[in-house]
């Protein structure tokens, strides 16, 4: 995969899944369930250790960068496992024998497809009509294809409703993120976002000690990335926060739950993909870091 261009769903899709036929022997590949658009959400299994870390993107469509960039990595790490070589310094092969990686780059195909390339991806017509009642510009749509925001859609403590018809885990998205999360035995969650270059770790419903323990490896992947972490405030003192996948996650299994919101925030959408690379070198060894730490 070249960095510094635009990738739709079908690539995205066929390349992790091309990825997992070719390296057999430490991969897994499935699909986590499908969009309300029907399109099917892949997962790349990487690494033979029985515990693992999930990293997610595309949760909001409109953030094109980060799909692109898990795609990436998931390349990058089956290269270097297969090579036995080390990227940054970390052996990655010794590292995803302890720890798998559950890499799911895209999951809201459905507004991923939407801001890339138009309201005419929504193919389920009546879909595809409220969606557009809402008036918004393709090119800035986070939604699913329901007009439902999939990182306020987890039940969590923070859960708030956002429209009729919408309630915990209502969308398909959402569950088939939560089945990862039941059927892994897992270790932490990193979901990649594109706002700030930014790592948020304070989870409010968590006690002290969780937090202190978040904080500490979101410092380590602040030396890495040489992004600033989010003040704690941030987190809690804003009402639109609530019914995250972290702070699900974090409320489910009691393990680290990050988000990382990588390029600056005045970047406008759509996304310039020359974002990509000089993004990537920023965050590619993160998950090696985390796996290193934990
Ligand atoms: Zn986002």
């Amino acid at each position: 995969m070249v960095l510094n261009k635009h990738y739709y769903y079908d690539e995205i899709f066929q390349d992790i899944k091309e990825l997992s036929l070719t390296c057999t022997d430490f991969t897994t590949w499935r699909i986590l369930g499908t969009s309300h658009d029907e399109r099917e959400i892949p997962m790349i299994r990487i690494g033979l250790g029985m515990d693992s870390l999930v990293l997610t993107a595309g949760i909001h469509g409109r953030e094109s960068v980060n799909p692109v960039l898990l795609t990436k990595l998931a390349e990058e790490y089956c290269q270097a496992y297969c090579d036995d070589s080390k990227i940054e310094g970390y052996p990655v092969r010794e590292l995803l024998n302890k720890c798998s990686l559950c890499v799911i780059p895209l999951v809201n195909p459905d507004g991923y497809e939407t801001a890339l390339r138009g309201y005419n991806m929504i193919r389920n017509p009546i879909l595809r009509q409220l969606c557009k009642m809402r008036g918004i510009g393709a090119e800035h749509w986070k939604y699913n294809a329901r007009g439902v925001d999939i990182n306020r859609n987890f039940p969590c403590k923070s859960y708030i409703q956002q429209q009729l018809g919408e309630y915990p885990a209502s969308e398909n998205e959402t569950q088939a993120l939560m089945r990862v999360f039941e059927e892994y035995e897992t270790v932490g969650y990193i979901d990649f976002h594109s706002r700030g270059r930014i790592i948020y770790y304070y989870r409010q419903a968590m006690p002290f000690s969780y937090n202190q323990h978040n904080h500490k490896l979101a410092r380590y992947m602040q030396k890495l990335s040489d992004y600033s972490i989010g003040k704690r405030e941030e987190e809690y003192l804003s009402h639109l926060n609530g019914g995250t996948p972290v702070n699900y996650y974090s409320e489910l299994l009691q393990k680290p739950a990050i988000t990382v919101e990588t390029v600056e925030e005045t970047a406008g959408f759509p996304l310039d993909p020359s974002y990509q690379e000089k993004t990537y070198r920023e965050i590619h060894a993160l998950p090696l870091e985390i796996i290193n730490k934990t």
